[in-house]
């Protein structure tokens, strides 16, 4: 396992479109698992294959349900809506309000190329909708209302 380098804003392999996974290759396995320890270690909640230089269409998920892995999602239902802040870790340091649907159903392979179906509410559909657009070479900042903004991080020692 290891980290790999991020990809930000700017880099013209983010507004590329990834290609699709035919097989799970061991090579792919280890990128798998590189992707999910560069993603913690940024301290995100999702990444997908072209934030790492990577043009395939794979993405990984851990909003704290447990990990997911997507191998060339689609998503087949949304409904509802939900309004709030959304942040990438191509887009270090700021967030912006994005809307969203509420509930998302995806197909997707995992990472045993099994076809699933995996179904989420709202930040793991909000998480699903972000990964999905960079296999597609899109950033959230398309999408923001209003500005983006500096994210503000919570001081961890608040004691008076
Ligand atoms: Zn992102």
């Amino acid at each position: 396992m290891a980290i790999r380098k991020i990809r930000y804003e700017g880099d013209p392999i983010l507004n590329k479109r990834a290609k699709e996974v035919k097989e799970v290759t061991p090579r792919i396995k280890t990128l798998i698992g590189d992707m999910f320890d560069t993603m913690y270690e940024a301290n995100g909640c999702g990444l997908a294959g072209p934030q790492v230089g990577i043009l395939k269409r794979i993405c990984v998920i851990d909003v704290g349900e447990g990990q997911k892995v997507f191998i060339n999602p689609e998503i087949i239902e949304t409904s509802g809506e939900q309004t709030g802040d959304e942040g990438c870790l191509s887009v270090p340091g700021k967030v912006g309000t994005v809307t969203r649907p509420n509930y998302v159903k995806a197909r997707a392979y995992n990472e045993n190329m099994e076809l699933v179906e995996i179904e989420g509410t709202e930040l793991f559909a909000r998480a699903m909708c972000h990964e999905f657009e960079h296999l597609d070479g899109h950033l959230y900042t398309e999408r923001v209302e209003g500005e983006l903004r500096d994210a503000v991080y919570e001081e961890e020692d608040e004691e008076e």
